[in-house]
């Protein structure tokens, strides 16, 4: 017998969901079994080689600040890093970096090897142990039975996964690599919902095939930043991406091919990612537009192979091929890889409890692309959150859950479980309410204290937060303290056209004026030795700057942010019955007993309960 012991919790499945919710439950002193297909593929990135982006690169942070390792791995792996969104305030400045694609998933692997109270098992498996309503471990194809006190479940695209590229059609969980059959039936049987959803991802190229001199070079940032407030090196070179455009031949190609697309030809019928269309569709639905940019992004430090961004597509093969090599700079492109979609099964995640562990089956958590999201970063947050769950209910502790005015995390859990999710769901900052307070740079002041108090983050990371924000603090007192005289500014104002000071001014108060920034008073002799003096470092500068200009706009959010937090407190009875609410709309009463909302904040917040069916439930409440 290969197993001879139960385990605490098992991970099905080694993506970024699995990886992370491995790392967190073992972290936690939970003996953790991650059950794999494929050991050689933890952590691989299925489609894009990149971590990070708006709204997603705040999650990769709000990760790290917890305790989880998606940050670090990618400052470990990352080619290039930028922060876009710069022109725009400080709730929108997003991390994105390009990560090596091997060394991505040979660094999740090692990281999990070298993690204490993590095994591994490489098998399908087919079946969980259901005991009581309770789930009490899991069956693999090769017919070992392992038991466990909890279960997590991130299957992304492998279930009944099917790919599709043209009129080509067959089983697997990404190219390469085999579906996963026996857990969705199961489910089923057992009472849950589940539903089919698609995505798609380009072609990969050789780069020794492309003309670069025919593209536009898209370079890393000069002072290239990072996603781990830990001490993980900075980059000290990069590599450069490339950029040019579809034109009409090109689209006239993929047209010839649209009849034999599986996307307009009724066999997919799966909803995808809206806002990652593939080639075909931008095409179809933009055909006023005459060009598509398309990014030519490399895959790694040594290898020769590109990933072709803004070009996926499932047509057929011939048709990708003569398409690509329409674009400039693609004529004599020689393909690795064609682009392909799949099709594959999720749970809609109203059947989840915030927590992430399933209203139907106790001890049974599911995270990542089989709650209906799409996305590395949505993923691993929710696998982060799982693991995380699954070891202190065993543990018999509180469980941890994160509201939406303290992490993007916590919205994406809410948006879930609360509004259920019909494609592909993704992160956006606008689906955040208190996106001022949800900022990348300050990840770690909302949820460092979280995880070291439920044991994930070290204390060197607190005392790391702890001196950031101490050092912020005390340079901000000292611009509130000190004035700058006309003479030491007016000159650098009146270059950028702003009305000179008549007199000796706070240096708090003239900080904030648009034309200003920061920098412009770091350069005076007197503020250089107090940041010296006090080894302010840029990370603290950066945040000293953010909360002086904008300290008016996140006080205003936080005073609505505490509001949201009054009502997040008042729970609603687990075994409350809607039915008897007779002034309550019938929409409300039948959604509320659907989704049964742990509080009055997440009530409000479904679709179809009005304000006066909360004033009703308020009432039912005795308030
Ligand atoms: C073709 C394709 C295109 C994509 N395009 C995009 C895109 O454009 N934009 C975007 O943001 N995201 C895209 N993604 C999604 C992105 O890859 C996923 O969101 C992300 O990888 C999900 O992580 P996960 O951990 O949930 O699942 P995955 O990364 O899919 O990992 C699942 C893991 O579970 C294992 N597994 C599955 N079933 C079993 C089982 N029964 N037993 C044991 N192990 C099992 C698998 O071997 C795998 O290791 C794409 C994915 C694919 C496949």
């Amino acid at each position: 017998m290969i197993f001879q012991s139960e385990y605490d919790v098992i991970v099905v499945g080694g993506g970024h969901a699995g990886a992370e919710a491995t790392a967190a439950a073992a972290n936690l002193g939970a003996k953790t079994l991650l059950v794999t297909m494929n050991l050689q593929s933890i952590g691989q990135m299925s489609c894009n080689p990149a971590m990070g982006g708006i709204a997603k690169g705040q999650i990769v942070r709000e990760i790290d600040a917890l305790g989880g390792y998606s940050g670090i791995i990618t400052d470990k792996t990352m080619i290039q890093f930028k922060m876009l969104n710069l022109s725009k305030g400080p709730a929108m400045w997003s991390p994105r970096a390009q990560s090596d694609r091997m060394r991505f998933a040979e660094e999740w692997r090692l990281s999990l090897e070298r993690t204490e109270n993590v095994d591994f098992f490489q098998d399908m498996v087919k079946s969980l142990i259901v005991e009581g309503g309770k789930v009490c471990g899991v069956r693999t194809a090769m017919g070992m039975e392992i038991r466990s006190k909890a279960v997590v479940l991130t299957n992304g695209t492998f279930l009944n996964g099917l790919i599709h590229i043209g009129e080509k059609q067959f089983g697997g969980g990404r190219m390469g690599e085999g579906a996963a059959f026996g857990i969705t039936e199961q489910l089923v049987d057992l009472g849950f919902q589940a539903g089919r959803m698609k995505t798609g991802t380009p072609p990969r190229v050789d780069g020794r095939s492309l003309d670069f001199s025919k593209m536009m070079e898209q370079a890393g940032d000069e002072n290239p930043s990072k996603f781990s407030y830990s001490n993980t090196p900075k980059l000290t070179k990069q590599r450069s991406c490339w950029i040019t455009y579809t034109n009409q031949d090109v689209h006239d190609m993929l047209r010839e091919g649209f009849d034999r697309s599986p996307m307009f030809n009724g066999t997919i019928k799966s909803t995808g990612p809206r806002y990652c269309p593939s080639i075909e569709d931008k095409i179809n639905r933009f055909a006023d537009k005459d060009r598509h940019q398309i990014f030519a992004e490399p895959e790694g430090w040594d290898t020769v192979e590109y990933y072709i961004n803004g070009f996926s597509t499932s047509l057929p093969d011939d048709v990708q091929a003569k398409a690509l090599r329409t674009i400039p700079g693609f004529e004599k492109a020689k393909i690795f890889r064609p682009g392909y979609a799949i099709e594959y099964d999720y749970f809609p995640p109203t059947q989840l409890k915030h927590t992430l562990e399933t209203k139907l089956i106790d001890n049974l958590y599911c995270a990542g692309q089989i709650n209906g999201t799409t996305g590395y970063e949505e993923a691993a947050s929710q696998g982060l959150m799982a693991g995380i769950n699954a070891a202190l209910k065993i543990q018999e502790k509180d469980p941890f859950i994160l509201n939406r005015n303290e992490a993007y995390i916590g919205v994406l859990i809410d948006d879930l479980i609360t509004k259920g999710t019909e494609e592909p769901y993704r992160m956006f900052t606008s689906r955040a309410e208190y996106r001022i307070l949800l900022r990348q740079d300050n990840a770690d002041e909302r949820l460092t204290r979280k995880g070291y108090d439920i044991g994930l983050a070290s204390e060197e990371r607190l005392r790391r937060m702890d001196e950031k924000f101490k050092n912020a603090e005390k340079l901000v007192n000292y611009f509130e303290e000190h004035s700058v005289k006309p003479a030491e500014i007016n000159e650098m104002i009146e270059e950028r056209d702003g009305s000179p000071l008549a007199q000796p001014n706070k240096m708090i108060n003239v900080i904030t004026r648009p034309e200003l920034k920061l920098a412009d008073f770091t350069k005076l002799n007197r503020v250089a030795n107090f940041i010296e003096e006090n080894n302010i470092n840029e990370e603290e500068l950066e945040q000293t700057e953010i909360q002086i200009k904008y300290k008016g706009y996140i006080k205003k959010e936080q005073q609505n942010a505490d509001k949201l937090t009054r009502l997040e407190n008042l729970k609603i009875p687990t075994n409350i019955d809607y039915s008897i609410m007779g002034s309550m709309s019938i929409e409300a009463r039948q959604k509320l007993d659907k989704i049964r909302p742990a509080t009055v904040a997440q009530a409000s917040r479904i679709s179809g309960v009005s304000p006066a069916d909360i004033s009703v439930l308020l009432i039912h409440m005795g308030r």
